[in-house]
């Protein structure tokens, strides 16, 4: 049979489009965004400074091979620039991962409410996305592993999860790419690794050290309070590096994002005033949320998960219209196949406050 059309490939039209979370709540003054894990803080003031003054050389084209930025995070994370690729926002990277090890049939394991980019990505290269379950909100080692078949290439694990902030120990991650097949290629996506208080933690900079098949992505989006830039990077094995080179865009990332990236990883300061807003309030909000009757799933990152009754007016889709219509929003995570629940990122002061009390007036009003 012959198309009468351009058809996209096997896979495309599967893919669910990414929503993000909403923005704006018509009609209401003023607006409190906690729908999209971004920093209340914005970011260091000499990120901003370094933007703007690439203004004035705008017709220039980038260093396509970000050389300044990626020394600038291997003297912060002691890595070697070499085994750094950067990327318009670790979006970018995860799809040429995708894009570099996956060919039509293959499958690409990711956890039930795992990241909806790792479905996105896997269909878009043509593979087949595999759920694997989670044990409460938690990602399950045994059963990613039961979850392996002989077309298994690659293993996407966000550590901490968005949406769940759950995150595997530095132990079960080592359990979990010591029964992998060396040929699988396992994507430890530590986005949310700055704020992890737990010191049974690693983001995965260790096993990418150690192993041949292991890739870290990070990103400039949450603490450093760069998304608008899309900025992300990924550090991993030689191998891996040098094929994703060779596919990515020339110029991929572009000179704001390089100037402004290294501005702040450079500002330690801003960094240490960002995690510690977060570790205050984000325990804060735990604590309040819970005793209002909630359920919160226990967080390690810059989120919370609240999840709601199935009683009529008292739903997540109840909770997030009344929060709307006072200027909070909330993400609905429904397409994370949380039905009941909202997630919360960690705002200002005020925004927690008002979040607090209008959850408070909301399950005391009259159904
Ligand atoms: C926010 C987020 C990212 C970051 O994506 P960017 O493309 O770098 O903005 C990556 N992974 C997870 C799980 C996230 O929640």
């Amino acid at each position: 049979m012959s198309a009468t059309r351009p058809m996209p490939r096997p896979g495309v039209l599967d893919i669910a489009p990414y929503v993000p979370g909403k923005s704006s709540a018509p009609g209401v003054a003023k607006v409190f965004k906690l729908s999209s894990n971004e920093t209340p803080l914005g970011p260091s003031p000499h990120a901003i400074a370094a933007y703007k003054a690439v203004g004035a050389h705008l017709e220039d084209y980038p260093d396509g091979s970000a050389s300044d930025l990626r020394e600038a995070i291997g003297r912060a994370f002691g890595l070697d620039p070499d085994r750094i690729v950067c990327g318009a926002g670790s979006d970018d990277l995860l799809n040429l991962l995708a894009r570099a090890y996956l060919a039509d049939g293959d499958e690409a394991i990711h956890t039930t409410h795992g990241f909806l980019v790792y479905p996105i990505a896997t269909r878009g290269a043509g593979a087949r996305p595999i759920v694997a379950p989670e044990t409460d909100y938690t990602a399950d080692v045994d059963a990613i592993l039961r979850a392996v078949t002989s077309k298994t290439k690659m293993v996407f694990l966000a550590n901490p999860n968005n949406p769940t902030g759950t995150c595997l120990s530095f132990d079960e991650v080592k359990r979990l790419h010591r029964g992998l097949p060396r040929h699988v290629l396992f994507v430890i996506d530590a986005a949310y690794a700055e704020y992890v208080r737990r010191n049974d933690y690693e983001s995965g900079i260790e096993l990418v050290a150690t192993s041949d098949n292991v890739v870290m992505t990070r990103t400039f989006s949450k603490i450093y309070g760069l998304a608008a830039l899309r900025l992300g990077w990924m550090f991993g094995p030689a191998h891996v590096v040098d094929a994703v080179n060779r596919i990515r865009g020339p110029f991929n990332v572009n000179s704001a994002a390089i100037a402004a990236g290294i501005a702040a990883i450079e500002d330690i300061a801003h960094q240490e005033y960002a995690r510690e807003h977060n570790t205050r309030w984000l325990a804060w909000l735990y604590e309040e949320i819970s005793k209002l009757g909630l359920k919160v799933t226990p967080s390690v990152a810059n989120f919370l998960l609240i999840h709601f009754s199935d009683t009529k007016g008292r739903t997540a889709k109840d909770a997030d219209a009344f929060l709307t219509a006072r200027g909070l929003i909330l993400r609905y995570v429904a397409a994370y196949k949380l039905p009941n629940a909202l997630r919360l990122s960690v705002g200002t002061e005020e925004a927690n406050r008002l979040v607090v009390a209008a959850l408070k007036d909301f399950l005391s009003q009259k159904s």
